[in-house]
């Protein structure tokens, strides 16, 4: 019961990385609500935490909406009494490259995976500010590390939440809001199903991987619950990855 009498909202907690944080934190004892924009999937989610015995609402949150966000924290404060802990977790990918990358996917993306970290925080903020204290976790990438010859919009906005984590930790420190980034390596979900379906390529992605297979939701959902505890109460601004290996070499 690592979270014991916390409130945590993670957006994107519908499917994928989000849904194993909300189910490992609402097993941990937290309160649990889920932003996301897929409405049925969310629903079905929050259903699963409430069987677990928890406190768990799903809002309606479209992370690139400052609107949403005023609309969801409203909500959370008034169903819960408090905020403790952010998961900016939603996000999207786009895996082309410079030369095919058009403008407006350039800007969904950057949308998606960096304004929306900074609007979370905005949001979140004051109310952890008036409890005296919360854990904001955001879910960047090893592409916001290393380059490559895609995804050049997903890394770039990847790396803008990378920035805004360690921004955010040194504003936020004198009110002991700890800010940290999770940096994961491939990790199978809905995001990256169709990527990995040709069996090549997923050995490809394998060999890349000392540890010699690819991330579990799981694994990152356990990272996160570290990061979001009071058991990592002297750890802000850093960025850590979980990627088997991958870039160590
Ligand atoms: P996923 O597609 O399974 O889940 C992403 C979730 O975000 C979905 O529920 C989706 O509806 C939600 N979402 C998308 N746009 C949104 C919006 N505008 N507002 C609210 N919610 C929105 O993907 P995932 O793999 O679980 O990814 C979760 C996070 O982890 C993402 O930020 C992703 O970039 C990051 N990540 C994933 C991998 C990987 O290999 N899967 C690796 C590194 C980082």
């Amino acid at each position: 019961m690592r979270l014991e009498g916390k409130v945590s909202l993670i957006t994107g907690g519908a499917r994928g990385i989000g849904a194993a944080i909300a189910t490992l934190f609402a097993q941990e004892g937290s309160s649990v609500s889920i932003g996301d924009v897929l409405e049925a999937q969310g629903a079905k989610r929050v259903e699963g935490l409430r069987r677990l015995g928890r406190m768990a609402t799903f809002r309606t949150l479209d992370v690139t909406k400052e609107e949403d966000w005023q609309t969801a924290v409203k909500a959370i404060i008034n169903e819960f009494g408090r905020l403790d802990i952010l998961v900016n977790n939603a996000g999207i990918g786009t895996r082309m490259g410079l030369e095919k990358v058009t403008q407006e996917e350039w800007e969904r993306t950057m949308d998606v995976n960096a304004k929306g970290g900074y609007l979370g925080i905005k949001h979140c903020v004051p109310s952890m500010i008036q409890t005296g204290g919360g854990s904001i976790v955001n879910i960047s990438s090893i592409s916001a590390m290393i380059g490559g010859h895609t995804s050049m919009a997903y890394r770039s906005s990847k790396g803008a939440l990378r920035a805004l984590t360690k921004a955010m930790a040194l504003r936020y420190a004198p009110y002991q809001i700890r800010v940290n980034s999770i940096h994961p390596g491939d990790v199978v979900t809905p995001l990256n199903q169709e990527y990995l379906a040709d069996p090549a390529r997923l050995e490809e992605r394998i060999r890349m991987v000392p540890l010699g297979r690819l991330g579990t939701p799981e694994d990152v959902a356990y990272l996160a619950l570290y990061l979001a505890s009071d058991q990592a109460g002297y750890v802000t601004g850093v960025e850590v990855i979980i990627d088997g290996g991958r870039t160590a070499g």
